[in-house]
């Protein structure tokens, strides 16, 4: 007779987590995501959604997939490859195309699904992933699925980008192939990478460049672009560019734009898109719908930058420290854990939902609120999140 337990440690794990504060506490958001929502009863401002551009709420967007189950149904029926193939997620992936300015674009369940099918693909045994040290959790379970040698190099940090790249192109037997990856605008600082600087030394060292652009899509660039045109840079520099419907596009999934080339490799090879069912009509048209809202009405990027910058700067005229912000992922450092865990509450009871980040997310003395700013903010909210701010910095002792 075994005396094991075969699953007590679901349990002793789960409690470990409690034990330590580490556990996900979920939040019951009742209604849409928008400005001022209710969160487990509680009317509160939102300062902690990726709906940068309220496009989730957006009438046409709506519209778009009440529209499509009605002309084509719930579900797909099967995966791209051999019946959910429709007219609706073709059309979806040539407009998104077009407002990349790219040759070809191919779109994935999510973006978690993008990155864990497609990173792998592009490089194997024989060959080397480079990685930004920051990088999202789906970049690093994709790397993970390779069999890629791999390295990394310090945030946002060419000068330590360079000899990698220099020792990898060095290595012996060569490798076939070099793959640079890096998350556009990261998640915890708000900050960009330097992506110019890493595409030029990527491509003197004959390496391709993978930007996840998740955070910088309906943000950065002309139109909420992106960083590719953030920055200004040709498609040859940078051969694949990854991003999300489930951020400013405010509906679900990922994708990959770059040449056909890629496009025609990056389906017949990942496993996630050729073996997991297509999106449900409703989400390819609401995506395709919030691509032209993005083209049509060029105020909401505009009034996201102009109430990231009147937060920002309002919350570093309180005192507070934003870090290395510079889009509306804006972080009010904390310091300890426990402090940021105390904001946040005293926040919550005052009416605004901004969630803490702390180690493991972030070094044990960086814990944060991590807030995102809206386009549909009004200045009425902005001052009230300001003064709640202010209130509890005051009251904690930490402005
Ligand atoms: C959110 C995010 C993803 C995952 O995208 P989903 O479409 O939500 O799965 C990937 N990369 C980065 C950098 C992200 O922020």
């Amino acid at each position: 007779m075994a005396t094991r337990d075969p699953v007590g440690f679901l349990r002793s794990e789960y409690e470990q987590l409690v034990n330590n504060e580490l556990d996900w506490k979920l939040r019951e958001l009742e209604g849409p995501s928008t400005p001022r929502c209710v969160v487990d009863g509680k009317r509160v401002l939102m300062l902690c959604s990726n709906n940068y551009l309220s496009l989730s709420n957006h009438p046409k967007v709506k519209q778009a997939a009440i529209d499509a189950v009605k002309t084509h149904g719930a579900g797909s029926g099967s995966v791209r490859p051999i019946a959910g193939n429709m007219d609706i997620h073709m059309n979806l992936e040539r407009r998104l195309a077009m407002f990349k300015g790219a040759e070809a674009s191919l779109v994935y369940q999510t973006g978690f699904a993008a990155n864990a099918g497609l990173i792998p693909q592009l490089a194997d045994a024989g060959d080397i992933i480079i990685s930004d040290e920051l990088n999202h959790g789906s970049i690093i379970d994709g790397v993970r699925l390779s069999k890629a040698d791999r390295a990394v190099y310090k945030h946002c940090d060419p000068a330590d980008l360079k000899p990698v790249l220099e020792k990898a192109e060095e290595h012996s037997p060569a490798y076939r192939r070099m793959l640079v990856i890096t998350d556009g605008v990261f998640s915890m600082d708000g900050d960009v990478a330097p992506l110019k600087d890493i595409a030029d030394l990527a491509h003197a060292h004959g390496a391709m460049i993978y930007v996840d652009d998740a955070h910088g899509e309906g943000v950065l660039g002309a139109g909420g672009r992106g960083i590719v045109h953030h920055f200004g840079l040709k498609r040859d520099r940078v051969q694949v560019e990854m991003g999300t419907f489930s951020k400013a596009f405010g509906v679900v999934g990922g994708h990959v734009s770059g040449s056909r080339d890629l496009v025609n490799f990056a389906y017949n090879k990942s496993r996630t898109w050729l073996l997991s069912g297509s999106h449900p009509p409703a989400v390819a048209a609401a995506c395709t719908a919030a691509i032209d809202v993005l083209e049509t009405e060029p105020q909401h990027v505009r009034n996201l930058w102009e109430n990231t910058n009147y937060f920002r700067k309002g919350i570093r005229d309180l005192g507070f420290d934003t870090g290395k912000s510079e889009t509306p992922i804006i972080p009010v450092m904390m310091g300890e854990t426990s402090a940021a865990k105390r904001f946040s509450s005293r926040l919550f009871e005052m009416g605004v939902f901004a969630l803490p980040i702390v180690f493991p997310m972030v070094a044990k003395d960086k814990a944060r609120i991590r807030t995102i700013m809206n386009a549909a903010l009004t200045r009425g909210d902005i001052d009230e999140a300001l003064s709640a701010f202010e209130k509890i910095g005051e009251e904690l002792r930490l402005i």
